[in-house]
């Protein structure tokens, strides 16, 4: 049975539970060390954020009691995971460039002190004879590479130091190699297993869903301080967020402006970027940990390693560059299986930016690549069907429809969700359709439900409906219509020579109608929600 997928020797779990604390195997861990162990074999493993990737190669030295490479970019987070081992009485070093003391910390090395060598990629293709002698004397179990993803072009993070690990599997063909990533798209597997020039590799994906994350988009306006507002509670003259908080914003300077900005509104943040000292970045993550701090407000520096199981909230304000950046950092939010909340505030010239960078990359394909991935990125910010959906089927090549929906996943669901119990707007908003005879979009008809003095709909001043949905801003008009297009209850149409779309009412809107104001129909009878 896949979901309880365990090892049948007891020996395995022993040293689970005495170096690791777990009493179980997550099904997909198993599966990879069980084929790392006893069948020497390549693995490529996506596995979504939070699923647990770090024991897959963190074990089998521990478990043979040989020695394992990690080859990972960031430093930092190698230091953190060097430090967490230690405390486990897991023997662990970290070997890089800039490092210290190398000549005693490869004495202990050779003599087989250390389970797990963390090592940077250039300092991996430097130190081949080293892990010859190390091979030879101790014994290689595995060699892992953390954020496989970085050999790609095809990728968000290629890293050229990445593209040169290929020589690994030359110099050492029978040690196994397990490449992993948090997210990767087919183009990017692909290249993952060229690159690295895996052997007949045991291919292995975690789904990519995320149910209890509840994903949302606003529009910015030009007042942070409101925009930020929306989401947090009032408490006396305070605000506050529910729980843990990370904000990612595009650049430094927004960092600041954010902080400042909280700082106003009674909310502890601490800025968290490359400029910033390291101890001033190492005392944000601490505080945040240990709950000290309510809000980090980052730019992507701040994520990699971050092991907080409990961030409620992750806020971008300003959107990413791509889906697989956005899907990353939003990883972070609800690792307890908890609802968490994403919403990505952005607004239209928050893409010129990548828009430019990707002008200026000269390789055709490559540059149109980047902009396929920026245009998706721009998608996802702007349908009105599931986002939720969007999201998995950027990375599964599943059938759309075996993806099982909720109700309440994204705002585009809500949306719908309380659309249908706001029969009236949603009635009226078709009524207005017709009244003015289904030939405009969606601005004129709105623009008579609102009762405008527009000299444009002076032909309707006199209608029955005009000025009856008063109760209401144009901007919920807007998007009611939107997702009644999106629902099949009105149709948009563009005709040739005509200026923009046409919208009329569609034959399930005028069932639908009826149905709402029949007397078998409780609709109408609900009052419209708090919807925006
Ligand atoms: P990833 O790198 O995939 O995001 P981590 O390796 O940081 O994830 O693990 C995520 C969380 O899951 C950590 O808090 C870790 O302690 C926990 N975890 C990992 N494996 C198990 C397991 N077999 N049983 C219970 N908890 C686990």
């Amino acid at each position: 049975d896949e979901m309880n997928y365990q090892p049948t020797d007891p020996c395995y779990l022993d040293v689970l539970k005495q170096y690791f604390g777990f009493s179980k195997f997550r099904p997909l861990q198993w599966k990879i060390i069980n084929s790392i162990l006893n069948e020497k074999r390549d693995n490529c493993v996506i596995m979504a954020t939070g699923y647990g990737k770090s024991l897959t190669f963190q074990y089998p030295s521990v478990f043979t009691k040989r020695t394992s490479l990690i080859i990972s970019p960031l430093i930092s987070l190698m230091e953190d995971q060097v430090h967490g081992l230690k405390a486990s009485n897991i023997e662990a070093c970290f070997l890089g460039s800039a490092q210290e003391n190398t000549t005693q910390i490869k004495k202990e090395l050779f003599s087989g002190h250390y389970r797990l060598v963390y090592v940077t990629p250039e300092y991996a293709i430097s130190a081949i004879e080293d892990f010859k002698r190390l091979d030879a004397n101790v014994g290689i179990d595995l060699i892992a590479v953390d954020e496989a993803h970085c050999v790609s072009q095809w990728g968000h993070d290629f890293r050229s130091s990445y593209r040169k690990l290929g020589i690994l599997k030359e110099e050492f063909p029978k040690i196994p190699i397990l490449a992993l990533t948090a997210t990767a798209t087919m183009e990017v597997r692909t290249d993952i297993c060229r690159n690295l020039a895996l052997k007949n590799p045991h291919l292995e994906c975690t789904s990519f869903d995320r149910p209890n994350l509840f994903l949302c988009v606003e529009p910015k306006t030009k007042d942070i301080s409101s925009d930020l507002k929306k989401y947090m509670k009032r408490v006396g003259y305070r605000y506050s967020y529910d729980g843990p908080t990370i904000i990612y914003c595009p650049t430094k300077k927004t960092t600041e402006e954010i902080v400042g900005v909280l700082k106003g509104l009674g909310v502890s943040s601490l800025p968290y970027h490359a400029s910033l000292p390291m101890r001033d970045r190492r005392m944000a993550h601490k505080q945040f940990l240990n709950d000290e701090l309510q809000v980090v407000v980052a730019t992507v520096a701040f994520g990699m390693g971050i092991d907080k199981p409990d961030v409620r909230n992750v806020i971008h304000y300003g959107s990413s560059k791509d889906i697989e950046s956005y899907y990353q950092e939003i990883g972070r939010a609800g690792r307890d299986g908890l609802p968490s909340f994403c919403v990505a505030f952005f607004g239209p010239t928050d893409f010129n930016i990548f828009k430019h960078f990707v002008s200026e990359i000269q390789n055709k394909t490559f540059r149109e690549h980047k902009l396929k991935m920026l245009r998706r990125m721009e998608s996802y910010l702007s349908i009105t069907t599931c986002r939720r959906r969007f999201l998995l089927s950027y990375f599964e090549t599943k059938d759309l429809n075996e993806i099982g929906g909720t109700t309440n996943c994204c705002d585009c669901c809500r949306l719908r969700l309380t659309q249908l119990k706001n029969g009236l707007p949603a009635s009226q908003i078709n009524n207005s359709q017709a009244v003015t005879g289904n030939r405009y979009g969606l601005t004129i008809p709105t623009l008579v439900l609102l009762g405008s003095g527009s000299k444009k709909i002076e032909a309707f001043f006199k209608s029955e409906i005009f000025g009856c949905g008063k109760y209401r801003n144009q901007k919920f008009w807007g998007a009611l219509g939107k997702a009644l297009i999106c629902d099949g209850y009105l149709k948009e149409k563009v005709v040739h020579g005509g200026f923009g779309s046409i919208v009329e009412m569609t034959f399930k809107a005028r069932d639908w109608i009826k149905f709402a104001t029949s007397e078998k129909s409780q609709l109408l009878l609900i009052p419209s929600g708090d919807l925006l």
